[in-house]
């Protein structure tokens, strides 16, 4: 696979104040590695994270420090990083999203080591245009039944018409994620997402759990439907995690998913290959698929 030629790498003026700072120690990587990495990804990323209301997890002392989930500004936000408003939510503290890569570059500068988008833009704020199911497995599950479990959602999006994309967490599981056209509002993609959720369970009770129970989860997978509620997150395609490992969630394709890529398979330092100009982007075609919800 050809890597992506310097040249072509998109650039930031965003200025990172010590580029060396290490934030996964473990693994040293460091906020410069970080901003390289995100140029690379930056051309099949940036649908999923621009103009998007943004939850970060960030951690400015890198991912041994303390954390904060942050969906608000603080103080000394960059200006790459902008406030919305809410427009069902006037009176509250504005919400934040990003234009371009200055923005995801000024991410990176103030340490927000997870990006976690709603499923919608602000262009359509309350018609997702997606649906995200999230594969949380127990103990005692192995990675074949997660695969199995993914594809079983696949083939409920199909039957509903919807064309759907895989990707790892980065952390323990899968993302399912179908791709819709905007038109549903929120509470229709939710009832969506549970009624797959729990038609899963009520099939196979010994491997599905729908209901968020810690406690029942050894031996089963939960189908975490909740990603799905207006205000809900989940971790954006190509976000790094601040975890061990340096994993990012990376898209791949229906035909990738077998035993030997794991949920944290990709990482900052290993990407590189897969992101080069000439590979194929699992996920290119993800907008075009869109179909509408029927109701
Ligand atoms: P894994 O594979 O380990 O499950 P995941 O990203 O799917 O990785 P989950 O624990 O299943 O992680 O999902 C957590 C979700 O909850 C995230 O998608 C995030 O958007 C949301 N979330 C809400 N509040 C928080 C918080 N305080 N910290 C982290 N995530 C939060
Ligand atoms: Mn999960
Ligand atoms: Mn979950």
């Amino acid at each position: 696979m050809a890597k992506t030629p310097i040249e072509n790498r998109i650039t930031t003026s965003v200025q990172l104040t010590h580029p060396e700072r290490v934030y996964w120690p473990d693994d040293g990587v460091s906020k410069q590695e970080l901003v390289d990495y995100y140029a690379l990804a930056w051309p099949r990323m940036a649908p999923f994270v621009v103009n998007r209301p943004l939850a970060l997890l960030r951690c400015p002392d890198g991912i041994d420090g303390p954390r904060f989930f942050q969906k608000h500004a603080w103080k000394g936000i960059n200006s790459h990083i902008v406030e919305i408003t809410d427009p069902q939510d006037k009176e509250s503290a504005k919400l934040l999203k990003i234009g371009d890569f200055d923005g995801l570059a000024a991410l990176v500068q103030s340490a927000a080591l997870e990006i976690h988008p709603w499923g919608t833009t602000i262009d359509h704020w309350e018609k997702p245009d997606m649906i995200i199911m999230d594969l949380d497995p127990g103990e005692d599950i192995n990675w074949n039944e997660v695969i199995a479990a993914a594809k079983e959602i696949r083939e409920r999006f199909v039957a509903l018409g919807l064309a759907s994309f895989v990707k790892t967490s980065g952390g323990k599981g899968l993302h399912v994620v179908a791709s819709l056209k905007p038109a549903a509002a929120w509470p229709q993609v939710k009832d969506t997402a549970e009624a797959i959720a729990h038609s899963m369970s009520a099939d196979h009770p010994d491997r599905y759990l729908s209901v968020a129970s810690k406690a029942k989860r050894a031996g089963h997978i939960f189908i975490d439907y909740l990603r799905n509620g207006r205000g809900n997150t989940a971790v954006a395609p190509y976000s790094t995690r601040a975890r061990p490992g340096a994993a990012v969630s990376m898209p791949i394709a229906w035909e990738e998913l077998n035993g030997k890529i794991g949920p944290a398979s990709f990482t900052v330092r290993n990407a590189a290959e897969r992101l080069g100009n000439s590979s194929t982007d699992p996920w290119a075609d993800f907008f075009e698929a869109a179909s509408e919800l029927k109701s």
